[in-house]
């Protein structure tokens, strides 16, 4: 039939339109580092890292309990949204919806 296609051909390696294999891969994969980090170096770099004392708790004024000063108490948010949840399943009026500010 087709003596070309009987005899096997060598593969080759080198893709048309392709200059290198590096273009294969994503430059990503090549972020690596250049020297294994040593335990006495990562505790040393992780030495300051350690938990610090809170020094902003302050007491909820809505229900009392801790919380972080200049947010939003936790305990007050999650009533809150349970009863606006609770609005929207029931009602279903969009216009309603709209949360109240706090003072
Ligand atoms: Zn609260």
């Amino acid at each position: 039939m087709m003596p070309a296609l009987a005899a096997p051909r060598p593969f080759a390696w080198a893709i048309p339109g392709l200059q290198s294999l590096l273009e294969l891969f994503p430059p990503f994969l090549l972020a690596v580092p250049k020297k294994k980090v040593s335990h006495s170096r990562k505790a040393m770099r992780s030495a300051n890292k350690g938990l610090k004392d809170k020094r902003n708790l302050v007491h909820c004024p809505g229900c009392g309990s801790p919380k972080l000063a200049h947010h939003l108490c936790s305990n007050c948010y999650s009533s809150l949204n349970r009863a606006w949840k609770a609005k929207v399943r029931g009602g279903g009026n969009s216009e309603s919806n709209v949360p109240v500010a706090l003072d």
